[in-house]
């Protein structure tokens, strides 16, 4: 029997949405939570974020107040009346949390990757009415990612959201965490009522960057925004390259331009219909094409395979990885789009091929 997977989320609070995460990285103080958070209480709905326990790396690295900064939390949270989240890493962290009357949980990525960890957290939430954010895994694993999601739901708990806060991929590329919107946005595909959000400063890694992931978040239509403020960022005691001041959190929301999920001027409507309509004529030649390629690549494994010739000829597939490039090159399409859609067809070329030669006769 096929497992029940679709995510039971509470829609009236799901519909609440932008959820919007704005606060440091860690809790350092009283005077820097205040400083903080009396800043930005004036931009509405946010959700006070700060980290307490802090996942860090080395371990002579800040590794957060602990328990002490949940009461600095708790006073904030009373004083300025926003909700205060943080995040949770085990039993006994959510224990704590609960009983400082933390509004808002989140799941570090690092928590994520464990099911374990994950499945100790889940049991230990059953019977809890907040909400709580699962951020993706460090790896891109969107299963792992949707299964921390369904231990979570399982316990209970139906206020629940995703957190894109992209993955280590040890690539050189501009970014701290490389973004993968396409697993947000099949999670978002997968369960179209869970809140999916994305968290800017982890994905980018330096303060110069967030705007722009941020309106990337905004139009390919994520839930909200992580940013971690800090009323004096050169002054954190963790990731203090990618915390916005108060200030400068005001000025990218105020730029950021939040665009319609759809259009109801006609003329949109009909220019949009008609260059749809372009593409799906383009993709069904392009299914019609394929199509007719892996009926040639199934002759040829059949006549490899009665002159007992491998499938794999190095020399063939480098030749024509090197004349498409070339080829898609001038035509003005990236070079890694079309290694990644030509490794694709290879493999299943090769697939087709192997079938045709573990075949009996
Ligand atoms: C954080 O939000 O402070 C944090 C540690 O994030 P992540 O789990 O995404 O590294
Ligand atoms: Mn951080």
């Amino acid at each position: 029997m096929s497992e029940q997977r679709n995510l039971n989320i509470d829609s009236e609070w799901a519909a609440q949405k932008p959820f919007h995460f704005f606060g440091p990285c860690s809790a350092e103080s009283p005077e820097q939570l205040e400083a903080t958070a009396k800043e930005l209480v004036q931009i509405e709905g946010n959700i006070f974020r700060a980290g307490v326990w802090k996942p860090r790396t080395r371990p002579d690295s800040f590794q957060g107040i602990g328990e002490e900064a949940l009461r600095w939390l708790a006073d904030i949270k009373q004083r300025y009346k926003l909700k205060v989240a943080t995040e949770v890493a085990s039993p006994e962290h959510l224990e704590k949390a609960l009983k400082a009357g933390i509004d808002v949980l989140w799941i570090g990525a690092r928590t994520t990757v464990n099911p374990f960890t994950v499945q100790a957290l889940a049991d230990a939430m059953k019977g809890i009415d907040i909400p709580v954010f699962v951020k993706n895994p460090i790896n891109p694993d969107l299963s792992l990612w949707m299964g921390a999601l369904e231990r979570i739901n399982k316990a209970g708990i139906q206020k629940l959201g995703a957190i894109h806060r992209g993955f280590h991929l040890n690539e050189n590329g501009p970014y701290r965490n490389s973004p993968n919107w396409n697993l947000a946005i099949q999670l978002k595909a997968a369960h179209p009522t869970l809140p999916v959000i994305c968290d800017a400063s982890h994905i980018s890694g330096k303060a110069s960057l967030i705007p722009q992931v941020a309106q990337k978040a905004l139009d390919l239509d994520m839930d909200g925004l992580m940013i971690e403020t800090h009323y004096q960022p050169e002054k954190a005691l963790s990731d203090k390259e990618q915390q916005l001041t108060p200030k400068q959190l005001k000025e990218t929301l105020a730029a950021l331009v939040q665009k319609k999920t759809s259009c109801a001027n006609q003329e949109f409507l009909n220019q949009l219909e008609l260059l749809r309509a372009e593409i799906d004529r383009v993709d069904d030649e392009l299914m019609d094409r394929i199509a007719h390629r892996m009926e040639i690549v199934k002759q040829i494994g059949e006549y490899k395979k009665k002159n007992q010739v491998t499938i794999l000829q190095l020399e063939r597939w480098k030749e024509i990885m090197d004349r498409v490039t070339k080829n898609g090159k001038a035509l003005g399409v990236e070079s890694d789009f079309i290694q990644a859609f030509f490794n694709a067809i290879h493999d299943e070329s090769i697939r087709q091929q192997t079938l045709i030669h573990s075949k009996e006769k």
